[in-house]
């Protein structure tokens, strides 16, 4: 029987919605993780009481560690032995139980929707707006909490807002019309029923459009008097669900305050880092956006695990007919998307002290 490690020198950390598409992830990614230690799995009734390996349906190639297998995982009550909470849980179990969490002092990490628009709430991707994580401040003013709700967006929005910040930083965004392809993992576990997927395409996702819309005008927002202004943005969205795996695509057509030269936009791509307190963050990949020449990439099954999955590929940068500039981004839903950028996101809390070390 192989042992839970334990390392007084890491910050125990547990996951809600452990069993999920999402969940693994986390479980694959703190098993190993140099600053947190994986203390904690924790999902519905259903699951609870029972060790993960008998509970969970791997989705991940490969195994979970044994000793995670061998953990029994736990109801969603915050009593957990942990600091650093990650949510991978449904929106509608979420938008209760992470201020419980927050309420008993720990800091949560979502993955969910239930918080990402809340007015106190920052919605991260740490090389896009890092500075938003002071709104945490306020939070703790308005809620009282001694702990801390931070969200990631949705990962069809992460891989949109990446390529969209340092353009709009240089050229000044102002419209985005963005046509989605997106994977079957971005639905959960056992997600979309293979007879309506396989062989097919399905125009719709429900309620996708209106939260990549807002989402990124949020992203892309400013801080003034630790209040997010969110960004004078018109995004057009149009979700698809393709059968592939893992990694969400997207065709974006951009229009800018200046219209930039193909060669100048795709510098200001390849040139794009986060901010210093995030370059040297672990999960931090040393650059976010990756931009391909060749006329047939990016594509998900080549380039969705790009640096661990962390890094965006962008391809395909070339002059719009009806806006300025087009181009097409790939990310993987799961990593980036999700788990890795929530890992991120938590790197992130202890950069800038919001939980201690
Ligand atoms: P999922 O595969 O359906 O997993 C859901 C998890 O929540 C499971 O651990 C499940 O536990 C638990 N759960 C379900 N119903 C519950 C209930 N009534 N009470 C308590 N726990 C419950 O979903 P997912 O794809 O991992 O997504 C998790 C969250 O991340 C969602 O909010 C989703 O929108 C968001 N997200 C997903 C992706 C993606 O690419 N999939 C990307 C970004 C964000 P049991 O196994 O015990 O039922």
């Amino acid at each position: 029987m192989t042992g839970i490690p334990h390392d007084p020198h890491k910050i125990p950390v547990a996951v809600l919605g452990a069993t999920g598409a999402v969940g693994q992830r986390f479980v694959q990614l703190l098993a190993e993780h140099p600053w947190f230690e994986l203390s904690a799995l924790a999902a519905s009734e259903r699951s609870a009481g029972r060790p993960f390996a008998e509970v969970a349906n791997w989705v991940i190639p490969g195994d979970p560690p044994p000793w995670v297998g061998q953990m029994v995982v736990r109801p969603l009550e915050p009593d957990l032995p942990a600091r650093i909470v990650f949510s991978a849980l449904p929106s509608t179990v979420a938008s209760t139980v992470e201020p419980a969490f927050a309420r008993a002092g720990y800091a949560v990490c979502s993955n969910a929707s239930a918080y990402r628009q809340a007015p106190d709430v920052p919605l991260l991707i740490p090389e896009v707006n890092a500075d938003h994580v002071a709104m945490i401040q306020r939070q703790r003013e308005v809620e009282g909490w001694p702990g801390l709700i931070v969200t990631s967006p949705n990962c069809t929005c992460t891989g949109m807002a990446l390529p969209l910040k340092p353009l709009d930083d240089a050229f000044g965004l102002r419209r985005v019309f963005a046509v989605s392809m997106q994977a079957i993992s971005g639905a959960g576990y056992p997600g979309v029923a293979s007879l309506d997927i396989l062989g097919n395409v399905v125009p719709y996702i429900g309620g996708e459009e209106e939260k990549i819309e807002q989402e990124a005008r949020l992203l892309l927002g400013s801080m003034h008097d630790g209040r997010r202004v969110e960004a004078d943005l018109t995004v057009s969205v149009q979700a698809n669900r393709v059968p592939v795996i893992d990694g969400h695509t997207v065709c974006l057509s951009l229009g800018f305050d200046q219209a930039p030269a193909v060669e100048r936009a795709i510098e200001v791509l390849n040139e794009f880092r986060g901010p210093e307190v995030v370059r040297t963050l672990p999960s931090a990949p040393e650059r976010p956006i990756l931009v391909r020449s060749e006329p047939d990439r990016p594509q998900p099954r080549r380039d969705r695990d790009a640096a661990g999955g962390m890094a965006i590929t962008v391809g395909r940068v070339r002059p719009c007919p009806l806006l300025d500039l087009r181009l097409v981004s790939v990310s993987h839903n799961t990593l980036r998307g999700a788990a890795s950028g929530s890992l991120l996101n938590a790197e992130l809390l202890v950069a800038t002290g919001y939980v201690g070390q």
